[in-house]
């Protein structure tokens, strides 16, 4: 999270999205509503917005998954008993209030199964996973602005190049791009990921807040992986993509003892979400490898420069010479490369009088 992270062009269908989903789960959850209501009629506004998003929806649960038409995972739900349609009820009004958590005295943010019958969480999870598998891949029923149409929506594919346009550090389209996340190289794979898993929160699946296009490695594990981003439902410890960002807060130092990267906030109020960033990212040890494996990669350069003098008979570097060098490379690090805020580290690190010596008489050894 070291770079900025905004919304992008496409976030407004996005955000249309989670609000159909909110609308049509919470009538799900409506005592009214039965499995005989689930026709493309009973869909119709006023019960959705509009006639294209009601015939979308009709078109969508007609969709196979995990064995079942999606349109039978909903009518489960609609089949459910009073009590459990009210504790789903209760559930997605505080999931889709996601934003209400980086308020003050954020109301609690459910941490257990709403659910006691495993058949039914299994449906709505299902039902609800399937607007992101399947509905945002084949196409939503809004344009990039949110305003609904019946063809062409914003896709997966969509969001993805338009979050990847929009946080490019270069305007050269051949640049490295850069993960938002870790400053690492995104690389030829990145992944969406959901800031809050999907997993245990299928409502945010499609919620502009919550979906981010990072590396392959952040959000892998050991790394970022199915981890809460939370503590035991309490975020205030937390930074989060968009709600709060930690760009501009987060600071990278090297500490010469333990020979490591550290990974903290600028101002001590911040420490705890660092720290929490940390363990979810691992940073520090990832960009600790990054340090010592571009501090090999000078060394290695300087030492083959050093053994050609030798050979040549030439004069030893000298400190002045050492120094010059590091000055050279450094001053000539792009922002907009990867792991630029490491490779500036290192050279801060080197220049500092007593490792400039101690890198000299290193190279002092080569023979
Ligand atoms: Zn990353």
């Amino acid at each position: 999270m070291l770079k900025l992270i905004h919304r992008v062009e496409c976030s407004p269908a996005l955000a249309a999205c989670q609000q159909l989903i909110r609308t049509f789960s919470l009538w799900l959850c409506n005592p009214g509503t039965t499995a005989a209501n689930l026709t493309q009629a009973d869909l119709q506004p006023p019960v959705l917005p509009s006639a294209i998003e009601a015939d979308w929806l009709w078109a969508f649960l007609q969709r196979i998954d995990v064995g079942r038409q999606l349109l039978d995972h909903a009518r489960q739900l609609a089949s459910m008993p009073i009590a459990e349609k009210a504790a789903l009820m209760g559930w997605v009004q505080s999931v889709s209030a996601l934003g209400a958590q980086f308020q003050p005295a954020p109301t609690a943010w459910p941490v257990t199964c709403p659910l006691a019958t495993g058949t039914n969480w299994g449906a709505f999870k299902t039902l609800i996973e399937a607007f992101y598998e399947k509905g945002f891949r084949a196409g939503l029923p809004y344009l990039p602005d949110g305003t609904p149409i019946a063809a062409g929506g914003v896709t997966y594919a969509n969001f993805v190049d338009t979050f990847r346009f929009a946080h490019r550090l270069s305007n050269d389209p051949n640049a490295r791009q850069v993960c938002v996340l870790c400053s690492g190289p995104l690389g030829d794979t990145p992944h969406v990921d959901h800031w809050v898993t999907k997993s245990a929160f299928p409502l945010l699946s499609v919620c502009q807040d919550n979906l981010t296009v990072i590396c392959s490695t952040c959000n892998e594990a050991p790394n970022k992986g199915n981890k809460p981003v939370h503590s035991a439902g309490n975020f205030a410890d937390w930074f989060h993509p968009y709600l709060r960002p930690a760009n501009g807060v987060l600071q990278l130092d090297y500490d010469s003892h333990a020979a490591t990267v550290r990974c903290s906030a600028i101002g001590s109020d911040d420490h705890p979400k660092a720290a929490n960033l940390d363990g979810l990212l691992n940073l520090a040890a990832r960009w600790t490898r990054e340090f010592k494996a571009e501090y090999a990669k000078h060394q290695d350069i300087l030492r083959r420069s050093e053994s050609r003098r030798v050979k040549e008979a030439q004069a030893r570097h000298t400190l002045t010479e050492l120094i010059a060098y590091v000055q050279h490379w450094s001053t000539a690090l792009s922002p907009t490369e990867p792991h630029h805020e490491v490779h500036d580290l290192l050279g801060r690190s080197i220049l500092e009088p007593e490792r400039a010596q101690a890198w000299l008489e290193e190279l002092a050894t080569v023979q």
